[in-house]
């Protein structure tokens, strides 16, 4: 059965949300979605780091509130649309970090986790900070590399997580013209992550913030080639009116692999939904 899923979105629980959680929902209901995923962020390691004195706008998700929050709103929605309540936890490989994630995660029982990377060992990439040392510029392939280790890494986390987010965002923000990834340059990395996905049997994340689909179309296809047939969608919206952006392009993208099903991850199960 064809139904409308968007599993990657944010409000105002977390810093960069810009609309409420009730306006999001509402939203999504009125754009026939069948299956909304609300992950707010969950990024320790700034705090740990002390990242957040560089970007005063970063302030902790409250747990208490959203989880509390969310929940009656899944029941009200109950039979009108599947409201999933989810998290998505930035990786980084302190074991502090580790251990606060286990406990809310052990606290709340969202429905999902998206497993994302933001940070190089407490470096923001949305602050380019990574992209540069010494002042200057530094190579392409070797930020890539670097990133996709990162990526590799935080496949082995010792938490529950569903879906793995946004592969490839370390383009996002780099100071570059040509923002792709040569994938023969990155064939052995690339290929040893997509494995790892298969193996652990999570989910690929299509995500359609920005301008480009993450991650690019070959690293889709190199995935469907090596078996994967995980995949999600996520608009990873932070306002109301990119719900849902990009989808048709996503689903068209993803058809044209071979690929025939959108999976939805709840409480542990993934349901297959037609493409
Ligand atoms: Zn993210
Ligand atoms: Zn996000």
């Amino acid at each position: 059965m064809k139904m409308l899923t968007d599993i990657h979105n944010h409000s105002t629980f977390s810093f960069d949300g810009k609309n409420t959680l009730e306006d999001m929902l509402a939203a999504a209901q009125a754009k026939g979605v069948a299956f909304y995923g609300v992950s707010e962020h969950f990024d320790t390691d700034f705090f740990i780091y002390g990242m957040h004195k560089l970007r005063p706008d970063v302030t902790p998700t409250d747990a208490e509130s959203y989880f509390h929050r969310a929940r009656h709103l899944q029941d009200d929605y109950a039979g009108v649309m599947n409201v999933l309540v989810g998290a998505e936890l930035g990786y980084c490989n302190l074991s502090q970090v580790h251990e606060e994630y286990k406990q809310m995660l052990q606290t709340y029982k969202p429905d999902f986790i998206v497993n994302s990377v933001h940070n190089l060992h407490g470096e923001d990439y949305y602050m380019t900070t990574p992209y540069y040392r010494d002042g200057k510029l530094r190579d392409k392939d070797e930020v890539l590399d670097e990133y996709f280790r990162l990526v590799r890494d935080s496949l082995d986390v010792p938490y529950h997580y569903d879906i793995v987010g946004h592969v490839g965002y370390v383009t996002r923000y780099m100071p570059c013209e040509d923002k792709t990834v040569c994938l023969d340059t990155h064939k052995e990395i690339l290929t040893d992550i997509l494995q790892t996905i298969i193996q652990k049997d999570k989910i690929l994340e299509v995500n359609a913030a920005r301008d480009a689909l993450l991650p690019q179309k070959d690293i889709l296809a190199l995935y469907y080639k090596l078996g994967g047939r995980k995949v999600s969608y996520g608009s990873d919206a932070h306002v109301a009116t990119n719900i849902m952006q990009r989808r048709e392009k996503a689903v068209q993208m993803l058809k044209e692999i071979g690929f025939t099903h959108i999976s939805v991850p709840c409480r542990g199960e993934h349901i297959a939904v037609e493409l």
